[in-house]
Protein backbone atom coordinates (compact mmCIF):
# COMPACT_ATOMS: atom_id res chain seq x y z
CA UNK A 1 0.00 0.00 0.00
CA UNK A 2 1.58 3.59 -0.64
CA UNK A 3 0.84 6.61 1.09
CA UNK A 4 -2.63 8.17 1.38
CA UNK A 5 -5.71 6.17 0.70
CA UNK A 6 -8.43 7.83 -1.62
CA UNK A 7 -11.73 7.50 0.39
CA UNK A 8 -13.72 6.32 -2.81
CA UNK A 9 -17.42 7.78 -2.89
CA UNK A 10 -20.11 5.23 -5.12
CA UNK A 11 -22.72 7.63 -6.05
CA UNK A 12 -24.20 4.34 -8.44
CA UNK A 13 -27.80 4.45 -6.73
CA UNK A 14 -28.44 8.44 -6.31
CA UNK A 15 -25.86 10.35 -9.26
CA UNK A 16 -26.40 7.13 -11.47
CA UNK A 17 -29.48 6.14 -11.21
CA UNK A 18 -30.91 9.32 -12.46
CA UNK A 19 -29.55 8.51 -16.11
CA UNK A 20 -32.66 7.85 -18.29
CA UNK A 21 -34.03 4.81 -18.27
CA UNK A 22 -31.74 3.53 -15.34
CA UNK A 23 -34.58 3.89 -12.14
CA UNK A 24 -33.87 0.66 -10.16
CA UNK A 25 -36.61 -0.42 -7.39
CA UNK A 26 -35.79 -0.81 -3.77
CA UNK A 27 -34.78 -4.82 -4.37
CA UNK A 28 -32.82 -3.66 -6.98
CA UNK A 29 -30.82 -1.33 -4.82
CA UNK A 30 -30.44 -3.63 -2.29
CA UNK A 31 -28.33 -5.64 -4.83
CA UNK A 32 -26.38 -3.43 -6.33
CA UNK A 33 -25.67 -2.03 -2.25
CA UNK A 34 -24.56 -5.76 -1.58
CA UNK A 35 -22.09 -5.41 -4.44
CA UNK A 36 -20.70 -2.39 -3.41
CA UNK A 37 -20.21 -3.29 0.16
CA UNK A 38 -17.97 -6.34 -1.17
CA UNK A 39 -16.20 -4.41 -3.79
CA UNK A 40 -15.26 -2.39 -0.84
CA UNK A 41 -16.32 1.25 -1.37
CA UNK A 42 -15.65 3.55 1.68
CA UNK A 43 -19.09 5.22 1.28
CA UNK A 44 -22.89 4.56 -0.54
CA UNK A 45 -24.17 7.42 -1.59
CA UNK A 46 -27.77 5.47 -1.37
CA UNK A 47 -30.43 7.85 -3.00
CA UNK A 48 -32.25 11.62 -2.31
CA UNK A 49 -34.66 10.40 0.52
CA UNK A 50 -36.94 13.54 0.20
CA UNK A 51 -37.31 12.57 -3.69
CA UNK A 52 -39.96 9.92 -3.35
CA UNK A 53 -40.88 7.55 -1.24
CA UNK A 54 -39.65 4.89 -3.00
CA UNK A 55 -36.51 6.65 -2.56
CA UNK A 56 -37.01 6.95 1.01
CA UNK A 57 -37.41 3.13 1.53
CA UNK A 58 -34.69 2.45 -0.05
CA UNK A 59 -31.90 4.73 1.56
CA UNK A 60 -33.86 3.42 4.78
CA UNK A 61 -33.43 -0.54 3.69
CA UNK A 62 -29.84 -0.11 2.44
CA UNK A 63 -28.77 1.72 5.88
CA UNK A 64 -30.26 -0.93 8.01
CA UNK A 65 -28.82 -3.90 5.84
CA UNK A 66 -25.18 -2.30 5.27
CA UNK A 67 -24.48 0.77 7.30
CA UNK A 68 -22.30 -1.50 9.44
CA UNK A 69 -20.16 -2.58 6.99
CA UNK A 70 -19.75 0.50 5.19
CA UNK A 71 -20.66 4.65 5.39
CA UNK A 72 -24.27 4.86 4.12
CA UNK A 73 -24.57 8.53 2.66
CA UNK A 74 -28.42 10.43 2.17
CA UNK A 75 -28.45 13.57 -0.08
CA UNK A 76 -30.17 16.50 0.87
CA UNK A 77 -30.89 19.86 -0.64
CA UNK A 78 -30.36 22.84 1.81
CA UNK A 79 -33.58 23.17 3.41
CA UNK A 80 -35.20 21.84 6.67
CA UNK A 81 -37.70 19.50 5.28
CA UNK A 82 -34.81 17.36 3.24
CA UNK A 83 -32.21 17.37 5.60
CA UNK A 84 -34.77 16.11 8.28
CA UNK A 85 -36.01 12.89 5.88
CA UNK A 86 -32.24 12.22 4.85
CA UNK A 87 -31.77 11.80 9.27
CA UNK A 88 -35.45 9.46 9.23
CA UNK A 89 -33.60 7.46 6.48
CA UNK A 90 -30.58 6.97 8.38
CA UNK A 91 -31.75 6.43 11.47
CA UNK A 92 -30.10 2.45 11.03
CA UNK A 93 -27.10 3.17 10.08
CA UNK A 94 -24.29 2.61 12.02
CA UNK A 95 -21.94 4.89 10.15
CA UNK A 96 -24.08 7.24 8.32
CA UNK A 97 -23.39 10.28 6.70
CA UNK A 98 -25.93 13.75 5.63
CA UNK A 99 -25.02 15.05 1.71
CA UNK A 100 -26.40 18.68 1.96
CA UNK A 101 -25.82 20.78 -1.33
CA UNK A 102 -26.57 24.38 -2.38
CA UNK A 103 -25.52 26.26 -5.92
CA UNK A 104 -22.82 28.44 -6.00
CA UNK A 105 -22.34 29.56 -9.29
CA UNK A 106 -23.46 32.95 -10.04
CA UNK A 107 -25.45 31.77 -13.03
CA UNK A 108 -27.42 29.24 -10.58
CA UNK A 109 -27.83 32.01 -7.42
CA UNK A 110 -29.35 34.36 -10.10
CA UNK A 111 -31.37 31.92 -12.06
CA UNK A 112 -32.42 29.50 -10.02
CA UNK A 113 -32.25 30.35 -6.08
CA UNK A 114 -32.26 34.01 -6.21
CA UNK A 115 -30.13 34.83 -3.29
CA UNK A 116 -27.09 36.69 -2.93
CA UNK A 117 -23.78 35.53 -1.59
CA UNK A 118 -24.72 36.11 2.21
CA UNK A 119 -28.29 34.35 1.73
CA UNK A 120 -25.99 31.31 0.28
CA UNK A 121 -23.56 31.51 2.80
CA UNK A 122 -25.98 31.21 5.58
CA UNK A 123 -28.25 28.95 4.24
CA UNK A 124 -25.05 26.90 3.59
CA UNK A 125 -24.08 26.92 7.24
CA UNK A 126 -27.28 26.61 8.97
CA UNK A 127 -27.65 23.44 6.60
CA UNK A 128 -24.70 21.35 7.86
CA UNK A 129 -25.25 22.63 11.73
CA UNK A 130 -28.79 21.53 11.39
CA UNK A 131 -27.39 17.99 9.77
CA UNK A 132 -24.66 17.73 12.24
CA UNK A 133 -27.07 17.38 15.06
CA UNK A 134 -28.00 14.05 13.71
CA UNK A 135 -24.37 12.90 12.62
CA UNK A 136 -20.91 13.81 12.68
CA UNK A 137 -19.95 12.85 9.50
CA UNK A 138 -21.31 15.67 6.92
CA UNK A 139 -20.86 16.62 3.37
CA UNK A 140 -20.67 19.88 2.05
CA UNK A 141 -21.06 20.30 -2.01
CA UNK A 142 -21.52 24.03 -3.46
CA UNK A 143 -22.95 22.98 -6.80
CA UNK A 144 -21.41 23.70 -9.97
CA UNK A 145 -18.37 24.74 -7.87
CA UNK A 146 -16.20 24.79 -11.05
CA UNK A 147 -18.14 27.36 -12.49
CA UNK A 148 -18.12 29.37 -9.06
CA UNK A 149 -15.84 32.55 -8.70
CA UNK A 150 -13.12 31.07 -6.69
CA UNK A 151 -12.72 33.54 -3.95
CA UNK A 152 -16.13 33.53 -2.95
CA UNK A 153 -16.21 29.33 -3.45
CA UNK A 154 -13.48 29.97 -0.57
CA UNK A 155 -15.54 31.77 2.02
CA UNK A 156 -18.65 29.46 1.42
CA UNK A 157 -15.98 26.17 1.93
CA UNK A 158 -14.49 27.88 4.91
CA UNK A 159 -17.10 28.88 6.77
CA UNK A 160 -19.11 24.98 6.35
CA UNK A 161 -16.12 23.71 7.35
CA UNK A 162 -16.52 25.89 10.77
CA UNK A 163 -19.91 24.81 11.01
CA UNK A 164 -19.03 21.20 10.89
CA UNK A 165 -18.49 19.79 7.12
CA UNK A 166 -15.76 16.92 7.39
CA UNK A 167 -15.96 16.85 3.52
CA UNK A 168 -15.92 19.21 1.07
CA UNK A 169 -16.80 18.08 -2.38
CA UNK A 170 -16.01 20.32 -5.53
CA UNK A 171 -18.50 19.14 -7.98
CA UNK A 172 -18.36 19.85 -11.75
CA UNK A 173 -21.46 19.76 -11.95
CA UNK A 174 -21.79 20.56 -16.11
CA UNK A 175 -18.83 18.69 -16.76
CA UNK A 176 -16.59 22.08 -17.78
CA UNK A 177 -13.57 21.22 -15.99
CA UNK A 178 -10.64 20.22 -17.67
CA UNK A 179 -7.72 18.96 -15.85
CA UNK A 180 -5.17 21.38 -15.40
CA UNK A 181 -8.21 23.92 -14.72
CA UNK A 182 -9.77 21.72 -11.97
CA UNK A 183 -6.02 20.94 -10.33
CA UNK A 184 -5.98 24.80 -10.02
CA UNK A 185 -9.40 25.09 -8.18
CA UNK A 186 -8.35 22.11 -5.72
CA UNK A 187 -4.64 23.73 -5.24
CA UNK A 188 -6.46 27.51 -4.86
CA UNK A 189 -8.76 26.15 -2.27
CA UNK A 190 -5.73 24.34 -0.13
CA UNK A 191 -4.07 27.43 0.00
CA UNK A 192 -6.65 29.78 0.63
CA UNK A 193 -8.92 28.26 3.02
CA UNK A 194 -7.26 28.23 6.54
CA UNK A 195 -8.86 25.18 8.08
CA UNK A 196 -8.97 23.50 4.67
CA UNK A 197 -6.89 20.85 6.96
CA UNK A 198 -9.93 19.84 9.01
CA UNK A 199 -12.11 18.33 6.18
CA UNK A 200 -11.24 16.05 3.36
CA UNK A 201 -11.65 17.56 -0.41
CA UNK A 202 -13.80 15.41 -2.60
CA UNK A 203 -13.91 15.52 -6.13
CA UNK A 204 -17.39 14.92 -7.91
CA UNK A 205 -16.81 15.16 -12.09
CA UNK A 206 -19.27 14.56 -14.70
CA UNK A 207 -18.07 13.10 -18.50
CA UNK A 208 -19.66 15.88 -20.65
CA UNK A 209 -16.31 16.50 -22.32
CA UNK A 210 -14.79 12.63 -21.67
CA UNK A 211 -12.71 14.19 -18.79
CA UNK A 212 -14.41 13.50 -15.70
CA UNK A 213 -11.57 10.39 -15.04
CA UNK A 214 -8.83 12.65 -15.70
CA UNK A 215 -10.37 15.54 -13.68
CA UNK A 216 -10.72 13.27 -10.64
CA UNK A 217 -7.26 12.32 -10.78
CA UNK A 218 -6.21 16.07 -11.35
CA UNK A 219 -7.74 16.74 -7.96
CA UNK A 220 -6.07 13.62 -6.15
CA UNK A 221 -2.68 14.76 -7.01
CA UNK A 222 -3.81 18.60 -6.15
CA UNK A 223 -4.85 17.26 -2.71
CA UNK A 224 -8.27 15.71 -2.90
CA UNK A 225 -8.57 12.41 -0.91
CA UNK A 226 -12.33 11.13 -1.96
CA UNK A 227 -13.51 10.22 -5.50
CA UNK A 228 -16.98 10.34 -6.73
CA UNK A 229 -18.12 8.18 -8.99
CA UNK A 230 -20.14 5.69 -10.05
CA UNK A 231 -19.97 2.06 -11.54
CA UNK A 232 -19.69 1.54 -15.85
CA UNK A 233 -19.67 5.52 -15.00
CA UNK A 234 -23.38 5.70 -15.24
CA UNK A 235 -25.29 9.08 -15.04
CA UNK A 236 -27.41 11.91 -16.83
CA UNK A 237 -26.20 12.82 -19.84
CA UNK A 238 -22.60 11.45 -20.26
CA UNK A 239 -22.34 10.14 -17.11
CA UNK A 240 -20.20 10.62 -13.77
CA UNK A 241 -16.19 9.06 -13.40
CA UNK A 242 -16.25 5.69 -14.01
CA UNK A 243 -15.29 3.94 -10.44
CA UNK A 244 -13.36 0.95 -12.13
CA UNK A 245 -11.10 3.40 -14.48
CA UNK A 246 -10.35 5.89 -11.32
CA UNK A 247 -9.63 2.81 -8.94
CA UNK A 248 -7.52 1.27 -11.38
CA UNK A 249 -5.64 4.36 -12.64
CA UNK A 250 -4.77 5.03 -9.12
CA UNK A 251 -3.63 1.30 -9.02
CA UNK A 252 -1.41 0.77 -11.82
CA UNK A 253 0.10 4.20 -11.54
CA UNK A 254 0.81 3.78 -7.98
CA UNK A 255 4.38 4.68 -8.84
CA UNK A 256 3.17 8.15 -9.76
CA UNK A 257 0.23 8.96 -7.46
CA UNK A 258 1.25 7.34 -4.07
CA UNK A 259 -2.31 7.12 -3.07
CA UNK A 260 -4.44 3.71 -2.91
CA UNK A 261 -7.44 2.41 -2.09
CA UNK A 262 -9.42 -0.04 -0.39
CA UNK A 263 -11.51 -1.31 -3.29
CA UNK A 264 -11.10 -5.07 -4.41
CA UNK A 265 -10.09 -4.80 -7.38
CA UNK A 266 -11.43 -8.29 -8.28
CA UNK A 267 -15.11 -7.71 -7.43
CA UNK A 268 -14.85 -4.93 -10.52
CA UNK A 269 -15.92 -6.98 -13.29
CA UNK A 270 -18.59 -9.03 -12.11
CA UNK A 271 -19.99 -5.26 -10.14
CA UNK A 272 -20.02 -3.84 -13.53
CA UNK A 273 -21.96 -6.85 -14.95
CA UNK A 274 -24.66 -6.46 -12.15
CA UNK A 275 -25.11 -3.32 -12.72
CA UNK A 276 -25.36 -3.28 -16.49
CA UNK A 277 -27.62 -6.11 -16.05
CA UNK A 278 -30.22 -4.30 -13.12
CA UNK A 279 -30.33 -1.18 -15.26
CA UNK A 280 -30.48 -2.41 -18.61
CA UNK A 281 -27.35 0.00 -19.68
CA UNK A 282 -24.87 -1.64 -22.15
CA UNK A 283 -21.48 -1.52 -21.39
CA UNK A 284 -19.75 -0.49 -24.81
CA UNK A 285 -17.24 -3.48 -25.82
CA UNK A 286 -14.19 -1.23 -26.19
CA UNK A 287 -14.69 0.37 -22.33
CA UNK A 288 -11.66 0.52 -20.57
CA UNK A 289 -11.37 -1.84 -18.00
CA UNK A 290 -14.45 -3.77 -18.04
CA UNK A 291 -15.47 -4.02 -21.67
CA UNK A 292 -15.42 -7.01 -23.59
CA UNK A 293 -12.50 -6.05 -25.76
CA UNK A 294 -10.38 -4.38 -23.23
CA UNK A 295 -8.20 -7.09 -22.55
CA UNK A 296 -8.54 -8.53 -26.24
CA UNK A 297 -5.15 -8.47 -27.98
CA UNK A 298 -5.85 -9.09 -31.78
CA UNK A 299 -2.91 -7.58 -33.80
CA UNK A 300 -0.47 -9.83 -34.34
CA UNK A 301 2.56 -7.86 -33.29
CA UNK A 302 1.12 -7.64 -29.64
CA UNK A 303 0.05 -11.51 -29.53
CA UNK A 304 3.63 -12.31 -30.77
CA UNK A 305 5.05 -10.17 -27.58
CA UNK A 306 1.86 -11.54 -25.21
CA UNK A 307 3.13 -14.81 -25.72
CA UNK A 308 6.97 -14.18 -25.07
CA UNK A 309 6.19 -11.67 -22.04
CA UNK A 310 2.72 -10.51 -21.07
CA UNK A 311 3.65 -7.40 -19.51
CA UNK A 312 5.33 -6.29 -22.84
CA UNK A 313 1.13 -5.02 -24.03
CA UNK A 314 -0.33 -5.66 -20.98
CA UNK A 315 -0.22 -3.13 -18.09
CA UNK A 316 -3.02 -4.87 -15.91
CA UNK A 317 -3.62 -8.65 -15.94
CA UNK A 318 -7.31 -9.36 -16.37
CA UNK A 319 -7.92 -11.85 -13.01
CA UNK A 320 -6.80 -8.03 -10.99
CA UNK A 321 -9.92 -7.00 -12.46
CA UNK A 322 -11.93 -10.36 -11.73
CA UNK A 323 -12.36 -10.49 -16.39
CA UNK A 324 -14.21 -13.57 -17.17
CA UNK A 325 -13.74 -14.57 -20.50
CA UNK A 326 -14.61 -16.64 -22.39
CA UNK A 327 -13.19 -19.97 -20.00
CA UNK A 328 -14.79 -23.42 -21.02
CA UNK A 329 -15.71 -24.96 -17.63
CA UNK A 330 -18.45 -26.98 -17.26
CA UNK A 331 -20.55 -29.11 -18.77
CA UNK A 332 -23.73 -31.50 -18.60
CA UNK A 333 -22.10 -33.87 -16.36
CA UNK A 334 -19.91 -31.44 -13.93
CA UNK A 335 -21.82 -31.64 -10.60
CA UNK A 336 -23.90 -29.80 -8.17
CA UNK A 337 -20.66 -29.16 -5.90
CA UNK A 338 -18.20 -28.66 -9.29
CA UNK A 339 -20.71 -25.67 -9.89
CA UNK A 340 -21.12 -24.33 -6.98
CA UNK A 341 -17.35 -24.12 -6.52
CA UNK A 342 -17.55 -22.24 -9.76
CA UNK A 343 -19.96 -19.76 -8.40
CA UNK A 344 -18.13 -18.93 -5.79
CA UNK A 345 -14.98 -18.29 -8.01
CA UNK A 346 -16.98 -16.01 -10.15
CA UNK A 347 -17.53 -13.91 -6.80
CA UNK A 348 -20.98 -14.26 -5.67
CA UNK A 349 -22.12 -15.19 -2.31
CA UNK A 350 -25.20 -16.91 -2.68
CA UNK A 351 -27.60 -18.46 -0.19
CA UNK A 352 -28.68 -22.64 -0.81
CA UNK A 353 -31.80 -21.70 -2.07
CA UNK A 354 -30.17 -18.98 -4.89
CA UNK A 355 -27.66 -21.97 -5.67
CA UNK A 356 -30.33 -24.65 -6.22
CA UNK A 357 -32.17 -22.11 -8.55
CA UNK A 358 -29.01 -21.88 -10.70
CA UNK A 359 -28.06 -24.96 -10.70
CA UNK A 360 -31.67 -26.37 -12.34
CA UNK A 361 -30.76 -23.23 -14.69
CA UNK A 362 -27.45 -24.50 -15.76
CA UNK A 363 -28.68 -28.30 -16.04
CA UNK A 364 -31.40 -27.00 -18.68
CA UNK A 365 -29.08 -24.75 -20.14
CA UNK A 366 -26.27 -27.58 -20.65
CA UNK A 367 -29.37 -29.99 -21.95
CA UNK A 368 -29.70 -27.46 -24.96
CA UNK A 369 -25.77 -26.37 -25.01
CA UNK A 370 -22.69 -28.55 -25.49
CA UNK A 371 -20.21 -26.34 -24.04
CA UNK A 372 -21.05 -23.70 -21.11
CA UNK A 373 -18.72 -20.64 -20.19
CA UNK A 374 -18.46 -18.20 -17.87
CA UNK A 375 -19.68 -15.90 -19.57
CA UNK A 376 -23.07 -18.37 -19.82
CA UNK A 377 -22.60 -19.20 -15.94
CA UNK A 378 -22.43 -14.89 -15.15
CA UNK A 379 -25.68 -14.62 -17.11
CA UNK A 380 -27.82 -17.36 -15.60
CA UNK A 381 -27.14 -15.85 -12.10
CA UNK A 382 -27.78 -12.18 -13.09
CA UNK A 383 -31.18 -13.35 -14.96
CA UNK A 384 -32.48 -14.29 -11.60
CA UNK A 385 -30.87 -12.02 -9.69
CA UNK A 386 -32.55 -9.46 -11.65
CA UNK A 387 -35.88 -11.27 -11.96
CA UNK A 388 -36.43 -11.48 -8.53
CA UNK A 389 -37.33 -7.71 -7.66
CA UNK A 390 -40.62 -8.36 -10.57
CA UNK A 391 -44.43 -8.58 -10.38
CA UNK A 392 -44.85 -10.04 -13.61
CA UNK A 393 -43.46 -13.42 -14.44
CA UNK A 394 -43.79 -14.93 -17.72
CA UNK A 395 -45.35 -18.48 -17.35
CA UNK A 396 -44.97 -19.54 -21.07
CA UNK A 397 -44.93 -19.13 -24.66
CA UNK A 398 -45.95 -20.39 -27.76
CA UNK A 399 -45.21 -18.53 -31.02
CA UNK A 400 -45.85 -19.07 -35.00
CA UNK A 401 -44.50 -17.64 -37.57
CA UNK A 402 -42.99 -18.68 -41.14
CA UNK A 403 -43.06 -16.88 -45.10
CA UNK A 404 -46.51 -18.14 -45.52
CA UNK A 405 -48.17 -17.51 -42.36
CA UNK A 406 -49.35 -14.32 -39.79
CA UNK A 407 -46.80 -14.62 -37.18
CA UNK A 408 -48.75 -15.13 -34.10
CA UNK A 409 -47.80 -15.50 -30.23
CA UNK A 410 -49.68 -16.82 -27.32
CA UNK A 411 -48.71 -15.50 -23.63
CA UNK A 412 -49.30 -16.40 -19.92
CA UNK A 413 -48.12 -14.13 -17.42
CA UNK A 414 -48.80 -14.30 -13.70
CA UNK A 415 -48.74 -11.19 -11.64
CA UNK A 416 -47.56 -11.92 -8.13
CA UNK A 417 -49.54 -14.96 -7.01
CA UNK A 418 -52.81 -13.82 -9.14
CA UNK A 419 -54.07 -16.07 -11.53
CA UNK A 420 -52.30 -16.69 -15.00
CA UNK A 421 -53.68 -14.62 -17.05
CA UNK A 422 -53.09 -15.62 -21.02
CA UNK A 423 -53.81 -13.82 -24.38
CA UNK A 424 -52.80 -13.69 -27.92
CA UNK A 425 -51.95 -11.09 -30.54
CA UNK A 426 -50.71 -11.38 -34.32
CA UNK A 427 -47.26 -8.90 -35.45
CA UNK A 428 -44.99 -8.18 -38.04
CA UNK A 429 -43.40 -11.01 -36.61
CA UNK A 430 -42.93 -13.67 -33.60
CA UNK A 431 -40.94 -11.17 -31.31
CA UNK A 432 -43.48 -8.11 -32.39
CA UNK A 433 -46.38 -10.37 -31.55
CA UNK A 434 -45.09 -11.67 -27.97
CA UNK A 435 -44.46 -7.90 -27.27
CA UNK A 436 -48.04 -6.83 -28.06
CA UNK A 437 -49.30 -9.63 -26.13
CA UNK A 438 -47.35 -8.64 -23.43
CA UNK A 439 -48.53 -4.85 -23.48
CA UNK A 440 -52.26 -6.29 -23.58
CA UNK A 441 -52.08 -8.29 -20.68
CA UNK A 442 -50.70 -5.78 -18.45
CA UNK A 443 -52.46 -2.74 -19.93
CA UNK A 444 -49.43 -1.04 -20.60
CA UNK A 445 -48.46 0.86 -23.95
CA UNK A 446 -44.64 0.99 -25.09
CA UNK A 447 -42.90 2.13 -28.16
CA UNK A 448 -39.79 -0.14 -29.13
CA UNK A 449 -37.32 2.54 -29.09
CA UNK A 450 -33.88 0.27 -29.37
CA UNK A 451 -33.46 -3.32 -29.65
CA UNK A 452 -30.50 -5.10 -29.24
CA UNK A 453 -28.98 -8.63 -29.88
CA UNK A 454 -25.44 -9.97 -29.04
CA UNK A 455 -24.64 -14.00 -28.40
CA UNK A 456 -23.24 -14.39 -24.99
CA UNK A 457 -20.52 -16.44 -25.66
CA UNK A 458 -19.22 -18.87 -28.70
CA UNK A 459 -20.61 -21.41 -31.13
CA UNK A 460 -24.15 -21.80 -32.79
CA UNK A 461 -25.41 -22.46 -30.21
CA UNK A 462 -24.87 -19.72 -27.72
CA UNK A 463 -27.11 -18.05 -25.46
CA UNK A 464 -28.23 -14.20 -27.26
CA UNK A 465 -28.36 -11.36 -24.90
CA UNK A 466 -31.47 -9.22 -25.42
CA UNK A 467 -31.81 -6.01 -24.54
CA UNK A 468 -34.52 -3.11 -25.31
CA UNK A 469 -35.15 0.25 -24.68
CA UNK A 470 -38.61 1.39 -24.90
CA UNK A 471 -40.92 4.34 -24.29
CA UNK A 472 -44.23 4.43 -22.11
CA UNK A 473 -45.30 7.81 -21.94
CA UNK A 474 -42.49 9.95 -22.91
CA UNK A 475 -40.02 7.92 -19.87
CA UNK A 476 -37.57 5.70 -21.02
CA UNK A 477 -37.15 2.08 -19.55
CA UNK A 478 -34.55 -0.41 -20.38
CA UNK A 479 -34.65 -4.35 -20.38
CA UNK A 480 -32.30 -7.16 -20.90
CA UNK A 481 -32.90 -10.93 -21.15
CA UNK A 482 -30.81 -14.23 -21.75
CA UNK A 483 -31.60 -17.38 -23.13
CA UNK A 484 -30.45 -19.98 -26.59
CA UNK A 485 -33.96 -19.00 -27.72
CA UNK A 486 -33.84 -15.53 -29.08
CA UNK A 487 -37.69 -15.18 -29.06
CA UNK A 488 -37.78 -16.26 -25.14
CA UNK A 489 -34.90 -13.73 -25.13
CA UNK A 490 -36.82 -10.83 -26.55
CA UNK A 491 -39.77 -11.51 -24.31
CA UNK A 492 -37.73 -11.56 -21.15
CA UNK A 493 -36.15 -7.86 -21.98
CA UNK A 494 -39.61 -7.01 -22.71
CA UNK A 495 -40.77 -8.33 -19.80
CA UNK A 496 -38.06 -6.59 -18.03
CA UNK A 497 -38.50 -3.01 -19.24
CA UNK A 498 -42.46 -3.59 -18.95
CA UNK A 499 -41.96 -4.29 -15.32
CA UNK A 500 -40.15 -1.20 -14.62
CA UNK A 501 -42.80 0.67 -15.98
CA UNK A 502 -45.52 -0.81 -13.43
CA UNK A 503 -43.48 -0.02 -10.95
CA UNK A 504 -43.09 3.24 -11.82
CA UNK A 505 -46.95 3.56 -12.71
CA UNK A 506 -47.62 1.99 -9.10
CA UNK A 507 -45.79 4.17 -7.25
CA UNK A 508 -45.25 8.14 -6.87
CA UNK A 509 -41.93 7.84 -7.89
CA UNK A 510 -42.91 9.29 -11.66
CA UNK A 511 -42.93 12.70 -10.00
CA UNK A 512 -39.83 12.18 -8.01
CA UNK A 513 -37.30 15.28 -7.59
CA UNK A 514 -33.86 14.89 -9.74
CA UNK A 515 -31.28 17.24 -8.16
CA UNK A 516 -28.20 18.64 -10.15
CA UNK A 517 -25.16 18.02 -8.51
ZN1 LIG B 1 -23.39 14.67 -10.24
Amino acid sequence: MTGDQIIIFDTTLRDGEQSPGCSMNTREKLEVARALVDLGVDVIEAGFPIASPGDFESVSQIAEKFGDRTTICALARSREDDISRAKAALVSAQNRRIHVFLATSAIHMEFKLRMDKQQIIERAVSSVKSAKEFCDDIEFSPEDAARTELDFLCEVVEKTIAAGATTVNIPDTVGYATPNHYFKVISYLKQNVPNISRAVISAHCHDDLGLAVANSLAAVEAGARQIECTINGLGERAGNAALEEVVMAIRTRADYYGVHTKINTQRLYPTSHLVSTITGMKVQRNKAIVGQNAFAHEAGIHQHGMLQERSTYEIMRPADVGYVGQNLVLGKHSGRHAFRDRVIQLGFSLDDAAIQRAFDDFIALADKKKEVYDSDILALIENRLSDAADRWRLVSFHTSAGSSAIPTATLELQCEDQPVLCDAAIGDGPIDAVFKAMERIMELSARLEEFDVRSVSEGKDAQGEVRVTIDVSGRHFQGKGVSTDIIEASAHAYLKALNKADHERRSADAARLSPQT
